[in-house]
């Protein structure tokens, strides 16, 4: 016994057995049962969605020996000519090959005679939107007063380049992509009738693979069948398909929120040693993405087999980092195409997730990956955790793209009756580690991050201020400062303030040197990275230094300090 594909032997042969597209169905069994058929239809719609399926149900329920109805009988020699291809009325003409106006004049004069053996000619145009302008408007007269004998079914993947003369003309049908869930609900019945042993867990693969189309779905069913001796198994859709595992998967999004640089282009390694395909894998990776914004926006939504660890990675990561690892994700996608080969183009991609975060306006910035990871094991730190120290190489210059006025960070708690008191430093050099402890704000913050610690005798401290910031040894700041530091020392303190010429050893001119240091180290580290210096070369481009912030900062300084010096 000879093999029929499945596509062929499962097509539908009549309404009720067509799978979704119901409105079409109920509007085309309606006008069948009350006898007010239109003479032209249009339906549009991507490929494999049933268009011609459909055309040829009706052709028959006009047909049919038995009579008009929207249940053909399928036995009669008109229904069984109609599914076999070879009825003489039913004029199925491929558009996209029949273009010119002397084959639908052709085709239309040929309209005006009485049927051959049917009770109606059917005019099935497929790719209607391939016709030439002259043959749209050689057809316009006979779609406007056609014959009774003739219905006319139009269909296209494109309705857009359909005149409107014609679409006017035309009763529009719009076939919807069929839902996964569909798919895969019609590939199991039809694997128990052929009785093939099968996995469920295979199901939604193909059905995924088929992206809409049932005729697809079901010629990967062939496909797979093939490729397994027989039968359906999940290993063997993942690898024919080309779906990549979902352990990668997680163990790129792991070191990704651990900030694990080189853990991220081991990932991207083993990979391509597993043989996957790495469009195949971006795919994936944005659909993973997709799942935890669902379950970030509808907490409890339904997850799949991993759903635990996307509620963990939706816990873990800021609405806004997935929205914009989505965003990098399918851009990479796109970037395939055009990278100098796609192993490139895919750790280029991961370098993007890793080296991005978003901005926010105004809020607490949210915790960023590396800093989520610190404060599990030290959540008790109320400030930001300092990101660990640098492991590999690629962590050395991520580089964090912020706007200068986005890294307000909420208020640090001041020292209050229960912290620990503090000792008042007894050296210039010590002073500025002593105010970053002081986890100061406002003004007081501002004023303690541009003095310089000049003495300190008894309870009396001299401190020096640049001309340039001298408004802030007004009383009122001044007396913030000296409140602050009475708090964190547990002592009756008086301030004294000179105003000097330049503050070298002030924890904002340190700062602002360590900067500039690690600024430096960056740009150089970042520069000459191989893929930076591929895009210089091969483009001509500018690194944009400004945007370049190295990962490793200095021990966090009170927020406004931050903002001061930069
Ligand atoms: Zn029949």
């Amino acid at each position: 016994m000879s093999y029929q594909v499945l596509a062929r032997k499962w097509r539908p042969r009549a309404f009720g057995e067509l799978v979704g597209q119901e409105h079409v169905v109920t509007a085309l069994s309606n006008a069948l049962t009350r006898g007010r058929l239109h003479h032209a239809y249009l339906l549009t719609g991507t490929r494999g969605v049933g268009k011609t399926t459909l055309a040829r149900i009706l052709a028959k329920s006009l047909n049919c020996e038995r009579g008009v109805s929207a249940t053909p009988c399928g036995e009669c020699s008109a229904c069984r000519d109609i599914d076999g291809g070879r009825f003489v009325d039913l004029l199925e003409l491929d558009a996209a090959s029949n273009t010119g106006v002397e084959n639908m004049r052709e085709i239309l004069d040929n309209a005006r005679y009485a049927p051959t053996s049917g009770r109606y000619k059917v005019y099935l145009i497929d790719e209607v939107h391939m016709l030439s302008k002259g043959a749209f408007n050689s057809m316009l007269k006979t779609l406007e007063e056609p014959p009774e004998h003739v219905k006319f079914v139009l269909a296209t993947t494109d309705p857009q380049k359909i005149p409107v003369t014609v679409l006017s003309r035309c009763l529009q049908f719009n076939l919807t992509p069929l839902p996964r869930a569909l798919i895969a609900e019609r590939l199991a019945q039809i694997l128990r009738a052929e009785n093939i042993v099968f996995d469920e867990a295979a199901l939604p693969l193909l059905a995924a693979g088929a992206r809409g189309s049932l005729r697809d779905a079901l010629s990967l069913l062939d496909q797979t069948i093939a490729y397994g001796g027989g039968e359906v198994r999940e290993a063997g859709v993942r690898s024919m398909l080309g779906v990549v595992d979902r352990g990668y998967l997680h163990r790129i999004v792991d070191a990704l929120i651990a900030s694990d640089g080189s853990a991220l282009l081991a990932e991207a390694d083993a990979l391509a040693a597993a043989g996957y395909a790495f469009a195949a894998a971006l795919d994936e990776l944005a659909s993973l993405f997709h799942r935890v914004a669902v379950v970030q926006a509808v907490p409890g939504a339904p997850g799949g087999d991993d759903a635990e660890r996307i509620a963990d990675y939706a816990s873990r990561m800021s609405p806004e980092s997935v929205q914009l690892a989505y965003q990098i994700v399918v851009q990479g996608r796109t970037d395939l195409a055009i990278a100098p080969d796609e192993a490139t183009g895919f750790s280029m991609t991961l370098l993007r997730l890793l080296a991005f975060e978003p901005m926010t306006e105004g809020e607490p910035a949210p915790p960023s990956r590396g800093e989520a990871a610190s404060t599990t094991r030290a959540s008790a730190t109320p400030v930001r955790a300092a990101p660990a120290p640098p492991v590999s190489s690629v962590d050395r210059h991520v580089t964090t793209i912020r706007a200068a006025s986005s890294t307000t960070v909420a208020a640090a708690t001041p020292a209050g009756a229960d912290t620990p008191k503090l000792v008042l430093p007894e050296a210039a050099a010590d002073w500025p580690a002593f105010v970053s402890k002081l986890r100061l704000n406002g003004m007081a913050a501002q004023i303690a991050a541009q003095s310089e610690l000049k003495s300190v005798r008894g309870n009396a401290l001299s401190l020096a201020i640049p001309a340039t910031h001298k408004h802030l040894a007004d009383k009122a700041y001044a007396d913030k400062l000296k409140v602050a530091l009475e708090a964190a020392t547990g002592r009756k303190l008086l301030l004294a303030f000179e105003i000097g010429e330049n503050n070298d050893g002030s924890p904002a001119a340190i700062a602002r040197r360590e900067r500039e240091e690690a600024r430096t180290a960056s740009e150089a580290a970042f520069r000459n990275e191989p893929f930076v210096r591929d895009l210089v070369a091969r483009f001509d481009a500018t690194v944009r230094v400004e945007t370049i912030e190295p990962a490793v900062r200095e021990a966090p300084l009170p927020s406004s300090t931050r903002q001061e010096t930069r």
